[in-house]
């Protein structure tokens, strides 16, 4: 027998698609908060207002809930927000390419990241996909400022397509079917996240929740009270999370 693990055919049963979450999961900016510095500005040139987006602190939610909650006590409503979508994303990433640079010396990767997603492509178990609150052009420029594109193969969902995080796994997953020609039950699907709202996604769907405790704002304790399938101080021990991963 000299074939490796990844030439088996396993049964579509077997295959486990993971559901990445990116802010405070694959990487974080290196100073906290900063992506004020191209939303504020973006939400003054569309809405003339950043509401009080300068206050807000925010962590696991969309771009669009996050822009939501700060202009609502100015009167627009989710609705006036989604007419607007498409000048929101083009404002975002004026804003953000001229933050962020060519470098990646904004976003700095999380411990063991690059070698858990590394090993992970060699298992044929697993197919990764992002999910995040990010919008969608946000959450590919910041995969390629930290060159961790190639990993994400399968189509995800994305923060600038609702206000409500919950959405976001249902979208996944259908994109997702369609793409393996495969009918993949919810419990075949993990997310992967640092947030009670990454929990919570995954709850609503019906698929598993890894918690990794990297988030600025959570601590391990308030995390465990969301009882997620499995938590992890972070990505760091390659193994322990592909121990983690095989028995969810
Ligand atoms: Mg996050």
């Amino acid at each position: 027998m000299n074939q490796t693990a990844s030439s088996f055919i396993l049964p579509s049963s077997s295959l486990r698609i993971l559901l990445w979450d990116i802010d405070g999961t694959l990487i974080r900016s290196v100073r906290p908060d900063s992506f004020k510095d191209y939303t504020i500005p973006m939400l003054e040139e569309v809405f003339g207002t950043a509401g009080r987006l300068p206050e807000m602190r925010v962590s696991g939610m969309t771009d669009l809930q996050i822009v939501g909650e700060a202009l609502r006590d100015e009167g627009f409503t989710h609705e006036h927000i989604r007419a607007r979508v498409n000048e929101v994303r083009d404002r975002y990433m004026t804003a953000m390419r001229g933050i962020t640079g060519n470098g990646s010396e904004h976003f700095q990767l999380l411990p063991g990241v690059r070698e858990t997603l590394t090993a992970l492509a060699h298992h044929s178990r697993y197919q990764s996909a992002l999910m995040t609150g990010n919008i969608e052009p946000a959450a590919h420029l910041k995969m390629e400022l930290v060159e961790l594109s190639e990993f994400f193969t399968l189509p995800g969902a994305f923060g600038d397509e609702s206000h409500d995080r919950r959405d976001l796994p249902a979208l996944a997953a259908g994109r997702i079917r369609e793409h393996l020609q495969l009918d993949l039950a919810p419990e075949q699907f993990i997310v992967i996240g640092d947030t009670p709202n990454d929990i919570d996604c995954a709850r609503h769907f019906g698929a598993r929740a890894l918690i990794v405790a990297t988030s600025r704002m959570y601590s391990v304790e308030d995390l465990l009270a969301y009882q997620p399938d499995a938590l992890l101080p972070d990505l760091s021990d390659v193994n322990a999370v592909i121990e983690t991963l095989a028995r969810l």
